[in-house]
């Protein structure tokens, strides 16, 4: 998506360790007709897929995600990081490691809602090595619900994820996909 380029060519920030820093438009400060303009973009993508469910992770997702979901005409759900053991069933539990944080957490949905008959789109930030995606299908999976998706921001595609995550037949649209990324040269896109 070259709206989508542009701005990372324009303000993204390369970080040591492969990490882009987008907080003046994505992550901190974030650009609500980006955001629509990209929502748009993916419900043009899977027009006709039945989605109606959103499901991201917090945070960062959460923004983008609310965009979807209203071009969808569907709720958006969440998930939540915790460290809560969950005793009673009442969630979907799934672990995931953090690619920024470097550290392993809980994510989980309440099973009220999410369950069999739902058409899921995921939606999230970022692709790096593909652990919060399959985070988040996992819980799908569990749910007896269909995963029809996910909607990418940006994927790095120098990282592992994209590759592991469409080899389990996961179908996976980034508007972005970084090829490369250097602090003195910047961004390139496939
Ligand atoms: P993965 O689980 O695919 O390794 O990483 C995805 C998650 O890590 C995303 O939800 C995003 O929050 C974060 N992330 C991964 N790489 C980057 C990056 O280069 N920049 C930023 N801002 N976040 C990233």
């Amino acid at each position: 998506m070259q709206l989508l380029e542009e701005r990372i060519r324009r303000d993204g920030k390369v970080r040591a360790g492969g990490v882009l820093k987008v907080d003046g438009f994505l992550n901190h400060q974030m650009d609500v007709e980006l955001f629509e303009a990209m929502a748009r973009e993916w419900h043009r993508l899977y027009a006709g897929a039945g989605v109606n469910k959103i499901l991201t992770i917090e945070a960062s997702g959460i923004g983008i995600a609310v965009f979807v979901a209203k071009e969808f005409g569907c709720p958006c759900i969440f998930a939540k990081k915790t460290q809560t053991r969950n005793i009673d069933g009442s969630v979907y539990t799934s672990r995931v490691e953090s690619f920024t944080h470097g550290r392993v957490y809980d994510v989980i949905v309440a099973r009220d809602f999410l369950g069999p008959g739902d058409r899921v789109l995921i939606i999230d930030d970022f692709l790096a090595k593909g652990a919060a995606l399959l985070g988040l299908s996992k819980l799908v999976e569990d749910s007896g619900a269909e995963l029809v998706g996910a909607g990418i921001a940006v994927e790095k595609a120098f990282q592992d994820g994209g590759k592991l995550v469409r080899e389990r037949g996961i179908r996976v649209e980034s508007l972005a996909r970084i090829a490369s990324m250097d602090s003195e040269t910047g961004v390139t896109f496939c």
